[in-house]
């Protein structure tokens, strides 16, 4: 069985070829289009997988967003230039005469995660720290998902009721202090105006703001951990993304995370997949759910 993978993000389309074994035997990948329309989007994806579909016999799309029977609804539109309502299964099935599943691109990616999990863990969160913050989690062995997609969408929660305004509509969210975007957001002076990469870059040198605005998505970042394990239980907390992958950060988050009451500590860990793990998970989504 073949499965059509997909993953749609803010900056780049992937699609790929998975086999049963989950092997990618062939890969591709486009820009986002800039004029994120619905018309734009259903072109672009058409010219990523028409190369590809012949060989598969089912598709499987994770996507930026909350997936609710195969439709994509942004909870922060921003994340994907204004796009707030796409029929992801419908297009893709129109499209290929194949069957299908969409998911959350964070929740797939927590699934591809989980694979590499030592079968005694059986209840695990992934957390990605990247332009935005999402996550997904697995209990009893299982993703879940939720009735509506919701599920794992804990850069929305509530890390300071002072803090700034996060794209989804609510104030303080841990998105809008710990993610790329929140910590550039954040800078003052002469880091004014820079990318997260960079002021990572000062701070690794040692710039005293720099250093502070990486600390403060590392606090932010555990604390959301300690409530995770209080609501989930989690044995192991999975960091990806790539803020949450960048040197010297997990060690931060772990220093944090120790400050806590020790029932609210849990073993933390860094993401493997990396680049192709909404693409992997969303073809073991399928692999369940549709096979
Ligand atoms: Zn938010």
């Amino acid at each position: 069985m073949i499965t059509l993978a997909m993953d749609i993000g803010g900056t780049k389309l992937a699609a790929a070829l998975v086999d049963s074994a989950l092997q990618i035997i062939a890969r591709r990948e486009i820009p986002t289009p800039a004029s994120q329309t619905p018309d734009a989007l259903e072109a672009a994806l058409r010219d990523l997988v028409t190369p590809l579909w012949p060989q598969a016999q089912q598709f499987a799309i994770a996507s930026t967003g909350i997936i609710q029977h195969g439709v994509l609804t942004s909870i922060n539109p921003s994340n994907l230039g204004g796009l707030s309502h796409f029929p992801l299964v419908d297009v893709l099935t129109t499209l290929t005469g194949l069957p299908g599943v969409a998911l959350n691109d964070a929740q797939a990616a927590a699934l591809a995660e989980y694979q590499q999990m030592p079968p005694a863990i059986r209840d695990m969160v992934f957390i990605t720290v990247s332009t935005g913050v999402g996550g997904g989690v697995i209990q009893s062995g299982r993703l879940v998902t939720g009735s509506g997609g919701l599920t794992g969408h804990c850069g929305h929660t509530l890390a300071d009721p002072n803090g700034p305004r996060c794209g989804c509509g609510r104030v303080g969210c841990v998105e809008a202090i710990a993610s790329g975007r929140g910590i550039a957001a954040a800078a003052e002076g002469d880091l004014a105006g820079l990318d997260a990469k960079a002021i990572f870059a000062h701070a690794a040198r040692g710039h005293e703001q720099a250093v502070a605005l990486v600390e403060r998505s590392a606090r932010t970042l555990a604390r959301l951990i300690a409530d995770l394990k209080a609501l989930t239980d989690c044995q192991r907390v999975v960091i990806g993304g790539s803020i949450g992958l960048a040197d010297g950060y997990l060690p931060r988050v772990q220093s944090y995370l120790a400050q806590e009451p020790s029932a609210y500590q849990t073993e933390l860990s860094s993401a493997r997949h990396q680049g192709n793990a909404g693409l992997l998970g969303a073809a073991l989504w399928a692999q369940g759910n549709l096979s």
